[in-house]
């Protein structure tokens, strides 16, 4: 039993000691076996290297740049260091470019709808037109700021919007229109040039979202992968975002937002003088933020280097050619799209091949993948981002694909009981009562007490989710989070002393 406050402090290696044993529950972040959250760039010496700029700024505070000069610095080389890699920078069609360094894709994403949104004071219902494969933050950001969310749905051969679904969805309330560079659920590009143009034609802002892709196509595309057009080299392009903790390889906490020129950016700052307090002006959404990760994302790219990001960016590509090679040849999978980045994502194609079934064989296997549940039409699937960290795991995990294969097969597919299928469908959130929620959780092995532990078989939850409507499976992820986050109460521990 841990606890946080006790009644006396106590010593540094222990506290230490606490913190290790408690990582050990986690899924190696290390390793090249996780095919998600993590970004493991393998390199020696990098992680020592961004913990100890980490550290050193850890304590600067990102409120007042003029107070801490340094984060100032580093945060202007680091949004020149993304202009440049995207197409941006003195001598090109985009020499006026700003930014923002972010805590992540999420808030880059809020910020660029904020600011598109803040621009058009005169549109009283915003609305922001989406592929249904932008990233869920898009939503997010939407439902924060009070902007409707027109999704515009992928083929399920292309896995992209078709321009003219995006031209169509675009009205005199539409202040932003968003791609991905590449989506993230898939890995593929949508097709940038045209619809950066349809909106460029319409007047209104795009931004393409490279916070996964962003600093890995460009070296991609150096590597003679046929990458399209999707930076700010396209004249309609207004914004873009790149997370550096994700292929720039930093440790979490830092993503870019860039803006085609200082007058764009205008409208995503934050400030106010009419408190007796400190006047106050952000650019993102945190006012008070840590300088740790700012440095860390520093030392790292100055560590790697441009030819350190095209050495990644090759080993990288070699995993991912590797992966879709295995995955092509088992028969029974089938790769959702060859492969054009960093992402591998297959789907089955034998109903006695239960995609959540193998997803949990991998992971007794020690490979920790990402089930995507069925939406619109397009079929549920295993995902892989893969990281230069992968390629000399490639023919490991090929030989125990075959063998979860054949073991998913012989245990056969989850069998939902059909009353609870059949209640499942007609299901709405307002029905789900706490009691329900408790109930279905257990049932599940979503035990509360064994909090933080997820349930060893994963299969059974995926498949109830599978087959809920999409608004049931929202409630039922927030009610099971729910569950799992609560406090920790001291025994022995006196109330207000
Ligand atoms: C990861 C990701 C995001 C969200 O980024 P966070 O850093 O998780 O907040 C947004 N868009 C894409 C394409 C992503 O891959």
């Amino acid at each position: 039993m841990i606890e946080a406050l006790p009644p006396v402090g106590v010593p540094a290696d222990k506290v230490l000691a606490e913190l290790r044993d408690l990582r050990a529950a986690d899924l190696p972040t290390h390793g090249g076996r996780l095919f998600a959250y993590v970004y493991d760039s393998a390199v020696p010496g990098l992680d020592e290297l961004a913990n100890a700029a980490y550290a050193l700024a850890a304590h600067v505070n990102g409120l007042d740049p003029t107070a801490f000069p340094s984060l100032l610095a580093l945060e202007n080389v680091l949004v020149g260091a993304a202009a440049q890699l995207l197409g941006a920078g003195p001598g090109t069609a985009a020499p006026e470019v700003v930014g923002s360094v972010t805590g992540g894709g999420t808030e880059s994403l809020i910020l660029a709808v904020k600011a598109a949104r803040d621009a058009r004071p005169e549109v009283t219902r915003p609305r922001l037109v989406v592929p249904t494969s932008g990233h869920a933050a898009f939503a997010k950001a939407a439902h924060y700021l009070g902007v409707t969310l027109d999704q515009v749905p992928v083929s399920a051969r292309t896995l992209r919007p078709e321009p003219g679904d995006v031209a169509a969805a675009i009205g005199p309330e539409t202040v932003l229109v968003a791609c991905s560079a590449p989506s993230y659920p898939y890995g593929v590009v949508d097709p940038v040039a045209e619809i950066a143009e349809i909106a460029r034609v319409a007047g209104v802002r795009c931004h393409v979202d490279a916070c996964f892709g962003g600093w890995t196509l460009p070296y991609l595309r150096r590597l003679g992968v046929p990458v399209p057009p999707f930076d700010l080299r396209l004249p309609g392009v207004t914004s873009i975002s790149v997370d550096l903790h994700k292929y720039a390889y930093a440790p979490k906490g830092v993503s870019i937002l860039l803006h085609r020129d200082p007058e764009l950016r205008r409208s995503q700052y934050f400030a106010f003088a009419g408190w007796p307090g400190y006047t106050m002006v952000n650019p993102v959404l945190s006012s008070t933020r840590s300088g740790g990760p700012v440095a860390a994302a520093y030392a790292t790219l100055r560590y790697l280097g441009d030819a350190g990001y095209l050495t990644l960016a090759e080993r990288t590509l070699t995993a991912v050619r590797g992966l879709a090679d295995a995955v092509s040849g088992v028969d029974g999978l089938r790769l959702l799209a060859e492969p054009e980045s960093t992402v591998v994502c297959f789907t089955g194609t034998d109903p006695g091949l239960d995609l959540f079934v193998l997803a949990d064989e991998l992971t007794r296997r020690g490979w920790h993948t990402q089930p995507q549940l069925s939406y619109a039409g397009l079929p549920a699937n295993i995902h892989l981002s893969v990281t230069a960290s992968v390629a000399p795991r490639v023919a490991e995990f090929g030989a125990d694909l075959r063998e979860a294969v054949a073991d998913a097969r012989s245990a056969g597919p989850v069998e939902l009981p059909a009353e609870l299928l059949e209640t499942l469908g007609v299901l709405t959130p307002e029905l789900l009562t706490p009691e329900l929620v408790a109930g279905v959780a257990a049932g599940l092995g979503l035990d509360p007490a064994a909090a933080g532990r997820p349930p060893e078989r994963m299969a059974p939850v995926n498949t109830l989710l599978d087959a809920a409507p999409i608004a049931v499976r929202e409630r039922l992820l927030a009610e099971f989070l729910g569950l799992l986050q609560r406090p920790g109460y001291r025994a022995d521990a006196r109330p207000g002393c």
